[in-house]
């Protein structure tokens, strides 16, 4: 058995051989998993429960076909796909997560977050992750019809883009402090998150005990895959032919 984690899939019509290639890990290497992580941003847009925008429908089938099968499946919300909600988990099958999360993995506590209130530094986008999040907003946002709420995210996006191309690189990863204060408040000493699309293992002091943050990769070309088991984790890219390592940590047996 093992647990697998994955983030920033970003589930689009305009990609859809990433959306095979998700769809064909649902449906092989998943089944039989005892658990799956999604840490957010699985699709590129959620624009509420009720958006049935392709290829939604079929990713949807396809999660819950999983659960059936007896996987567990976890999701936190991305910056895109944040306005999963009830109907998403009950069409699915999948448990909506509040991020961050501490989840148990073979005897390790282990601190989930989709990474995006990590990077602190970015004072701009806090804010707007902060309007976006309130109830209040999303149910005024949720109750516009499909068309205006994608015409908003359109302009939104568009923006976003623009305003990203200006911040210095550092500013749009994760904060330092940040992480090491989240992992602090938690008492743990591995986190895995997404959101940046820099996937690798970073060794880090906690209070002078070493810690680990762990970055999952997008599914853009490379899809980055962490499958943990009894005898450690294994971060990979599995491309199109071979799967190439990115990091591993066997033999840790807890
Ligand atoms: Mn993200």
């Amino acid at each position: 058995m093992s647990v697998f984690l994955v983030s920033d899939v970003h589930l689009s019509a305009r990609r859809p051989e990433r959306v095979a290639a998700f769809l064909s890990f649902l449906g092989t290497r998943a089944r039989g998993a005892q658990r799956l992580y999604i840490l957010g941003d699985l699709f590129d847009l959620w624009l509420g429960d009720d958006d049935t925008t392709p290829p939604h429908p079929a990713v949807l089938d396809a999660l819950s076909r999983l659960t059936d099968s007896g996987t567990a499946v976890y999701a936190l919300h991305g910056n895109h796909d944040f306005l999963m909600g009830p109907g998403f988990e009950t069409h699915t099958g999948c448990r909506l997560l509040p991020d961050p999360w501490v989840a148990n993995i073979y005897g390790r506590r282990v601190l989930l977050s989709h990474g995006d209130r990590l990077c602190s530094d970015d004072l701009e986008y806090q804010r707007w992750r902060a309007s976006t999040r309130d109830p209040e907003h999303q149910r005024a946002f949720l109750a516009q019809p499909l068309a205006a709420r994608s015409e908003r995210a359109a302009r939104i996006r568009k923006h976003s883009v623009e305003r990203a191309r200006l911040k210095p690189q550092d500013i749009l990863d994760v904060s330092q402090q940040a992480v090491v204060d989240a992992m602090r408040a938690h008492g743990v000493d591995c986190l895995v998150h997404g959101h940046t699309h820099r996937p690798a293992v970073h060794r880090l002091s906690l209070d002078g005990r070493p810690g680990v943050r762990i970055v999952l990769g997008d599914w853009y070309e490379g899809d980055v895959l962490l499958r943990w088991d009894e005898r450690g984790y294994r971060l990979a890219e599995l491309g199109s032919a071979q799967q190439t390592l990115i990091a591993h940590k066997l033999g840790s047996r807890p």
